[in-house]
């Protein structure tokens, strides 16, 4: 692995070991953008987060005894849902040695951890540009808000087009950045995302072709997620308490300038996309 890879790849590892509580604070387990139905910005941020991995289980079509991968789990809460859900196996890897602890033992209390028997997670911390896994061992996999993070995706996509055996499909979620940013606000936000080359709308359709998945969708959800930056702010306001008692004063009044600067070039230039693909 070329060493700038390495670094970015520590680099993503770091932030979310640090990062992650504060998410879990201000949200929900689930460590991504909210969903709303279209005409309705009400709820709370970790109520949206919670629809909008449902709105991806509904999209995946998962079942019961298929094997799932869940690239970049986070802490596992999607990966847990579509478990109990749906009935199929999830194996989740991330890149954070904390967020792969975390999930398993919160797998075990919530007693979905283990192998094989239907609804069951597995959690590791294992890098998405090299998957331990053999080729064609699932039957579908999703990328939830993480493939940003992977700048070398063309391996990333290669990967995953080895690990899913023929006919299984891909979802991938994640931000894209518009064709009308500027070269500013694109630093700005490949600073704030911690992702490089910002991902833009064709990006992953490309991808996916060139790997050998044939696109069935490409869904823009832009403006289902657009309250997100919002529902944000306001539960950082929320739980202003409990964040500044887990990162002190300076991280909390840094992350609220922060946020109302993302807010302000993330809500007009970027969109976000799901999209959906079956292994030729
Ligand atoms: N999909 C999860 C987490 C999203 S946060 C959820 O929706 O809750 C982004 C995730 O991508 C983190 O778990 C991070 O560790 C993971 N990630 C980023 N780069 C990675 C890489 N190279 N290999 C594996 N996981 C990676």
């Amino acid at each position: 692995m070329k060493a700038e890879t390495q670094a970015t790849a520590q680099a993503v590892a770091r932030h979310y070991d640090f990062i992650t509580r504060f998410y879990e604070i201000i949200g929900s387990r689930g460590l991504h953008f909210g969903y709303w139905p279209e005409g309705d910005a009400g709820g709370s941020l970790g109520e949206a987060q919670q629809r909008f991995t449902e709105r991806m289980i509904a999209l995946l079509g998962s079942r019961n005894g298929q094997r799932v991968l869940d690239l970049g789990c986070g802490l596992g809460e999607p990966a847990m849902r579509l478990a109990r859900s749906t009935g199929c196996d999830v194996v989740g890897i991330t890149i954070s040695p904390r967020q792969a602890a975390e999930a398993e033992q919160w797998a075990r209390l919530q007693g979905t951890s283990g192998q094989g028997t239907g609804g069951r997670t597995t959690f590791l911390c294992a890098n998405a540009l090299a998957l331990p896994f053999p080729d064609q061992s699932f039957d579908a996999a999703w990328a939830l808000e993480s493939i940003l993070h992977m700048p070398e995706r063309a391996t990333v996509s290669r990967e995953l087009a080895r690990v899913l055996r023929p006919g299984g499909r891909l979802l991938i979620a994640d931000f894209v950045l518009s064709a009308d940013a500027t070269a500013e606000e694109r630093s700005f936000l490949e600073h704030a995302f911690v992702a490089r080359d910002f991902p833009t709308a064709g990006t992953y359709p490309e991808l996916a072709r060139d790997v050998g998945f044939e696109v069935e969708q490409v869904l823009d959800v832009s403006r289902n997620v657009l309250a997100s930056y919002e529902a944000v702010a306001a539960a950082i306001q929320e739980k202003e308490t409990e964040v500044r008692r887990a990162y002190g004063d300076a991280f909390l009044a840094g992350v609220r300038e922060q946020w109302a600067h993302i807010t302000r070039i993330g809500s007009s230039r970027m969109g976000y996309v799901v999209l959906i693909a079956r292994r030729r």
